[in-house]
C-alpha cells in the first residue's frame, strides 16, 4: 500500500487497520440494520479481511474479480445462482464492505456487475445472454456500459450512435462512446444506439456486444482511479446477433430509464462507503494523533466539524436506507404502481444529489482535519478523496439531478389547480 516513505507512527497505522475501521463503521451503522443485514455485512467484511492482505496495489483491479465471483460478490442486486440474500439494500451493504477495502475495485465491480449485468437479469432470458450473465457474475469476464458519447453527455438520449437491423435479425452499430468504465479491459459491452436520430425515444436499442464483434477501445487516463481502465469505445460496423438484443426499437429507451434508478441507488451506496470510510479514518486518527499535548478530536476546531460530518453522513445513510428499502419492497422484480415508481425515482435523484456531494465534502474535510498525512500514501485517505471526485459526475451529473428535482417541484403547481 505504501511504496513511498513511511511517516505514520506504528500505533496509528495499526489502529487504521481494515478490521478496526469496520469496528467503528459497525458501531455507527448497525443501529440502522436488521439482524440479517448485520450478518450479511459481517460476512462481506470477513471476506474482505481475508482478501486484503493478498491485494497487489500495483495491479489493476480486474485480477480480483474471480475472487469476488466465487462468493457471489460481483453484485447483490439480483439473485444469481443461490448466492442470497439479494436486493438493492444488500447491494448497498456489499458496497460498504468492498469499498472500505478497495474503492477502485468497488467502482469497477459495480460497472461490470450492475451497469452491464443488471440488464441481463431484467431484459435477458436467451441462452446467449444467460452465458454473458454467468461470465460476468463469476468474475471471469468483465463488463461495461456505453451510454455517454463525445457530443452527448447529460443529453445522452439524443445520441449520435446509430444502428441498423440486418436480415438475420442482428443489429449493427456505428458510433463512439466515451468514459466507458472498464471499457479498455471489457469482454462485454451493454451499449445503446438509435435507428433514427430524429426519434431516439421511439427507436432506441439496447444490445450486448462481445469485444470481437467489432468493438475497439482506447484507454482514457483518469488519474483518480489508476487501477480502473476507462475507455473511448468505437463501434465500427459492430454487429451482434438477435439473441443479444436487450431492448429493440424504442424498448431500449424504456430500459435505459428503468435502469437509471437502481444504477443511481448503487452509486449512492458506493458514495456512502466513501463518506463512512473517510469519517472512520478521521475518528481513529483524531483520537490518537496529539498536538499541543492533546488528541486532535479534543480540540473543538476538529471535534465539532467532525461531529457535524457524522450527523450529515448519518442523515444521508438514513435516506438511502429508506429509498433502497422502498425499491426492494415496491419495484424490484414487480410491476410497480406508477405513483410509487415515480416517488422512488424522485427520492433517488434527491439522494444521489446529496450523497455524492457529501462523499466529496466528507473526504475533503476529513483530509483537512487529519493534516498532511492524509495526502500521502501512508493512509487510504488520498485514494478515497480521488475516487470521491467522480461520484457526482457518474450516473447523471449533479445538475441533471437538480433538473429532475426542479421538474418535480414545478409540476406541483398542478396541485393548486385542483
Ligand atoms: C470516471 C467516469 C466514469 C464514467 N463511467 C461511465 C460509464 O461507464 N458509461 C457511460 O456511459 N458514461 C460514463 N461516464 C460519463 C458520465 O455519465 C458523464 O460524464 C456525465 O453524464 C456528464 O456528461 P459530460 O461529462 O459530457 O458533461 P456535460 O453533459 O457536458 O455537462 C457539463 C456541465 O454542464 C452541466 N449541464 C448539462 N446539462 C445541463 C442542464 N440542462 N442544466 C444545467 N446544467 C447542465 C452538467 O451538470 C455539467 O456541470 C463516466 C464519467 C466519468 C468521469
Amino acid at each position: 500500500m505504501c511504496p513511498g516513505a513511511r511517516i505514520i507512527t506504528d500505533e496509528i497505522e495499526l489502529a487504521l487497520s481494515l478490521e478496526n475501521r469496520y469496528k467503528i463503521l459497525n458501531e455507527n451503522i448497525f443501529p440502522m440494520l436488521g439482524k440479517n443485514e448485520q450478518d450479511f455485512l459481517r460476512e462481506v467484511q470477513q471476506f474482505c479481511l481475508d482478501l486484503e492482505p493478498k491485494i497487489d496495489w500495483d495491479k489493476d483491479v480486474y485480477v480480483l474479480f474471480p475472487e469476488l465471483g466465487k462468493r457471489g460478490f460481483i453484485q447483490r442486486l439480483n439473485l444469481w445462482r443461490d448466492f442470497g440474500p439479494s436486493g438493492m439494500f444488500y447491494e448497498n451493504l456489499l458496497s460498504l464492505g468492498i469499498g472500505f477495502m478497495d474503492p477502485e475495485l468497488e467502482l469497477s465491480r459495480t460497472a461490470s456487475g450492475i451497469l452491464c449485468g443488471n440488464p441481463t437479469f431484467r431484459h435477458g432470458g436467451t441462452a446467449a445472454l444467460n452465458k454473458v450473465q454467468d461470465d460476468l457474475m463469476s468474475g471471469v469476464k468483465v463488463g461495461c456500459i456505453g451510454i455517454t458519447e463525445p457530443n452527448r453527455g447529460s443529453d445522452s438520449v439524443n445520441m449520435e450512435t446509430t444502428c441498423e437491423k440486418l436480415q438475420d435479425g442482428s443489429v449493427r452499430y456505428n458510433g463512439t462512446k466515451v468514459f466507458t468504465t472498464n471499457g479498455a479491459k471489457a469482454d462485454y459491452f451493454a451499449a445503446y444506439a438509435v435507428y433514427d436520430k430524429k426519434n431516439p425515444r421511439g427507436t432506441m436499442v439496447q444490445a450486448m456486444f462481445k469485444r470481437e464483434s467489432g468493438v475497439h477501445t482506447e484507454r482514457l487516463h483518469i488519474q483518480s482511479v489508476p487501477r480502473v481502465h476507462i475507455s473511448k469505445t468505437i463501434y465500427k460496423d459492430a454487429t451482434t446477433p438477435a439473441d443479444m438484443i436487450l431492448g429493440d426499437n424504442g424498448q431500449g429507451y424504456k430500459n435505459l430509464f428503468e435502469g437509471l434508478v437502481p444504477e443511481r441507488l448503487m452509486i449512492n451506496g458506493s458514495a456512502l462507503t466513501i463518506c463512512w470510510n473517510s469519517l472512520v479514518h478521521g475518528i481513529i486518527y483524531g483520537n490518537l494523533r496529539k498536538q499541543f499535548g492533546q488528541n486532535l478530536l479534543n480540540m473543538q476546531g476538529i471535534g465539532f466539524p467532525m461531529g457535524q460530518l457524522l450527523a450529515e453522513v448519518s442523515a444521508c445513510t438514513a435516506l438511502e436506507v429508506h429509498v433502497a428499502r422502498q425499491y426492494d419492497q415496491h419495484i424490484m422484480g414487480k410491476k410497480p404502481d406508477p405513483a410509487i415508481e415515480k416517488s422512488v425515482a424522485a427520492l433517488t435523484a434527491q439522494a444521489k444529489y446529496l450523497i455524492t456531494h457529501q462523499a466529496h465534502k466528507t473526504a475533503y474535510e476529513v483530509q483537512q482535519h487529519m493534516g498532511g498525512i492524509s495526502v500521502t500514501d501512508n493512509t487510504r485517505m488520498d485514494q478515497l478523496a480521488k475516487v470521491s471526485d467522480i461520484q457526482e459526475v457518474i450516473g447523471g451529473h449533479r445538475n441533471v439531478m437538480l433538473l429532475l428535482i426542479q421538474n418535480q417541484i414545478r409540476k406541483q403547481a398542478d396541485l393548486l389547480k385542483k
